[in-house]
């Protein structure tokens, strides 16, 4: 039996960075994030022998258990007791070390298909727990559509998603590694984004409030290590986009448009500058 899962990319629509945590190396983030049409398409097929495989084509990413959707299936059968194998297909879209969550939303996407496979019929909190271990976004990518995460990314609480536009994304020709991002987080010397006023504009489903108060605290670190990051968010805004941010620890730049005319100039312009360029509506 084969099944197949869509694995949506994500952009933050903020990111907040509130304190280094004493017990773990991780920070205690607030991040609103919405998910976005451009995605990995996962195909699964139950194996009698119990092992797994993983096939993608990516310069970037192993096909061993480095990759997040093995590390998904491993826990995956760990924690419910499953000896059959899996054999996973990923056809990869969503660029890699961009700040879209592309890992993240494979290991959901594995969590959520091998629970359709074998027909377990689990809870979503279930499989939460599974997720949590796979990733920072992971969770977030669960659940989908728009959402506050807080702690370390795993405690999700629903958002309203914005209302319908478009997204330009540009993403300059380098990986930023989140990890190293965080190696030079001082929390005291970071500009914080207002995530309640965010939350109110949300709320009231006003894209002018949205586009007015995203923000992402981590930006002026990757500007810092990569220049042309700020060039791209020049170039976009100077293109017309209204709201303009770098998702996650970047180097990915997003725009978010309302009418399909202008998110076109704004990508054929955004084409001129920068390699990777993709237009793509909002799922939220
Ligand atoms: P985030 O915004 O969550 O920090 P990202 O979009 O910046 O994530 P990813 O594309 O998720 O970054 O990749 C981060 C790391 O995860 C890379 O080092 C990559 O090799 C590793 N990785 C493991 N499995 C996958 C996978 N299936 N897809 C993408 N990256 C993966």
């Amino acid at each position: 039996m084969t099944i197949i899962e869509k694995a949506p990319a994500k952009i933050n629509l903020s990111l907040d960075v509130l304190r280094k945590r004493e017990t773990d190396e991780y920070h205690d983030v607030e991040m609103i994030m919405t998910t976005i049409d451009l995605a990995d398409r996962l195909e699964f097929t139950s194996l009698e022998e119990d092992r797994i495989r993983i096939s993608m084509e990516s310069r970037y990413v192993p096909n061993d258990e480095r990759n997040l959707a093995y590390r998904a299936a491993k826990l995956f059968k760990e924690k419910f007791g499953i000896t059959k194998g899996v054999h996973i297909k990923i056809d990869k879209h969503i660029p890699v070390s961009a700040g879209l969550g592309g890992g993240s939303t494979d290991a959901a996407a594995v969590v959520r298909g091998l629970n359709r496979l074998w027909s377990l019929d689990l809870e979503l909190a279930d499989l939460a727990l599974i997720a949590a271990k796979c990733g920072s976004d992971a969770t977030f990518s669960l659940y989908g559509e728009t959402a506050i995460a807080r702690g370390f990314g795993e405690i999700v609480e629903k958002l309203p998603s914005p209302p319908p536009c478009w997204v330009v994304l540009a993403k300059p020709d380098i990986g930023v590694s989140t990890r190293t991002i965080f190696q030079h987080v001082k929390v005291e010397e970071l500009t914080h984004p207002n995530n309640e006023a965010l939350i109110r504009a949300l709320h009231a489903r006003d894209l002018s409030a949205i586009c007015k108060h995203i923000g992402n605290a981590l930006e002026a670190i990757t500007i810092t290590l990569h220049p042309e990051v700020k060039r791209i968010k020049d170039t976009m805004k100077n293109l017309g986009a209204p709201g303009v941010l770098m998702s996650g620890t970047g180097p990915t730049v997003y725009g978010l448009v309302e009418h399909q005319e202008k998110a076109k100039k704004i990508y054929n312009g955004m084409r001129g500058f920068c390699d990777e360029v993709y237009l793509v509506r909002l799922l939220g």
